[in-house]
């Protein structure tokens, strides 16, 4: 139904679309939304609300699905990182709010375990807090950090500890950092973006101890591309929601003019930090319709029709040669994907080189990059739909059988 004015669309403005077998990446535009989610963004749009009504009732819609007291809706998981770490910083205090990103003299410091650096911790830089690292990388493998490294880091200055969950091995586990950083009253900060699925992590890093958690919206859970989950603390989402929402209130009309009268804020804040990241009620509407649709369904329902796209595509490849196709599935990510291993000598053509094929192609198509140096593409199912997969496997075929 949308396909067509979309095809029109992008037609108009000159731009292809693309098969997409690289999964939910935003350079691609992240997932695609289901007509349920887009109709609730559809007639979101045809009514105007209170903005801070509208996210305190989606908070508790996160709060409910995810196991913490509060939740609130942010434009993207980075975002929510950047306004996680202000909240961190800022707390309730409105001069503190006013004067970010300038930290001078507050908390802003957050530390984080060296081999959980990565280059979306540049959110959190943005507020104005300095990343202190400890632990090692590398030798020996496992125990890079030790805990004591993480309470030695931690002093007046610490805002929090930024615990993202990666594939990295050697880090002290969440539930431990969570416990060092209680003991010393600093918030934990947990970037799981991509941790979905398995869906029962949306409850997981909350149990464990987080603070704050991120999820980005637009990519497993099916919302729109510029939302994101924020879940957490209700004092630190409540700071979040005045740094980000619309300011230019006044104090006798404002919605929140409660928390004047009962002295819990020195004054109404002005435009905050988050304002410049700012999330309309169709994202709200798209992304709260998505999440609902998402825990309703289950892992093992996804991962068998992601099966089933790949199932399409798999034998138009099998048994070509200088090619090996591999079927992988881990226990902590159950997304099935299907890499395709090159034999370079023999077919005379690299990772980087099909990828480059594929995309330049009619109609382009992105597959999975991140072994192309290895001579591996990976096809993620989640973004094709079977008529996709067929183009795919026609054009894998054709161009592999080429080769030789
Ligand atoms: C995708 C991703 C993000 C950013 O999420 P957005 O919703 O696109 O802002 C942050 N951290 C990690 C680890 C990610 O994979």
């Amino acid at each position: 139904m949308h396909t067509k004015e979309v095809m029109e669309f992008y037609k108009s403005i000159g731009v292809k679309p693309i098969i997409n077998a690289a999964g939910p990446l935003t350079r691609l535009g992240g997932s695609r939304l289901d007509a349920e989610v887009l109709n609730a963004m559809a007639e979101a749009s045809a009514s105007f609300v209170h903005i801070d009504e509208l996210q305190a009732e989606a908070g508790k819609v996160i709060a409910q699905i995810t196991g913490a007291e509060a939740g609130y809706i942010v434009n993207g998981a980075a975002a929510g990182l950047s306004l996680a770490t202000a909240a961190c910083v800022a707390g309730l205090d409105v001069g503190k709010m006013d004067r970010l990103p300038d930290t001078a003299g507050m908390k802003n410091e957050v530390v984080v375990q060296r081999g959980h650096r990565n280059s979306y911790d540049h959110a959190i830089r943005a507020v104005g807090v300095r990343m202190v690292e400890v632990g090692y990388l590398g030798h020996p493998g496992a125990g890079s950090t030790q805990p004591w490294q993480i309470a030695e880091a931690i002093n007046a200055h610490t805002a929090a500890i930024a615990c993202p969950i990666l594939s990295t091995t050697g880090t002290v586990s969440l539930p431990e950092v969570c416990v060092i950083a209680h003991a010393k009253r600093i918030p934990v900060i947990v970037d799981a973006a991509a941790q979905l699925p398995p869906r029962s992590n949306l409850r997981r890093f909350i149990a464990e101890g987080a603070d704050l958690v991120v999820f980005s919206g637009g990519k497993s859970i099916g919302g729109p591309q510029a939302s994101g989950i924020l879940a957490g603390r209700a004092d630190l989402i409540a700071s979040v929601a005045l740094q980000h929402q619309d300011m230019d209130v006044t104090a006798a009309t404002w919605n929140k003019r409660a928390l004047l009268a009962e002295g819990k804020l020195d004054g109404i804040p002005h435009q905050g930090f988050g304002r410049a990241m700012k999330v309309g009620r169709e994202e709200v509407a798209g992304l709260i319709t998505a999440l609902r649709r998402y825990v309703s369904g289950n892992d093992i329902s996804d991962s068998v029709y992601w099966c089933s796209v790949l199932d399409i595509i798999q034998p138009m490849i099998d048994g070509i040669s200088g090619v090996r196709i591999e079927r992988s599935q881990s226990t902590s990510k159950p997304i099935p994907t299907l890499s395709v291993h090159l034999d370079q000598n023999l077919l005379g053509c690299s990772g980087y080189q099909l990828v480059n094929m594929l995309l330049e192609g009619d109609p382009p198509i992105a597959v999975g990059e991140s072994y192309a140096d290895l001579n591996i593409i990976v096809i993620n199912p989640q973004g094709l739909t079977e008529v996709e997969a067929d183009i795919l496997g026609l054009r894998l075929q054709k161009l592999l059988l080429a080769m030789r």
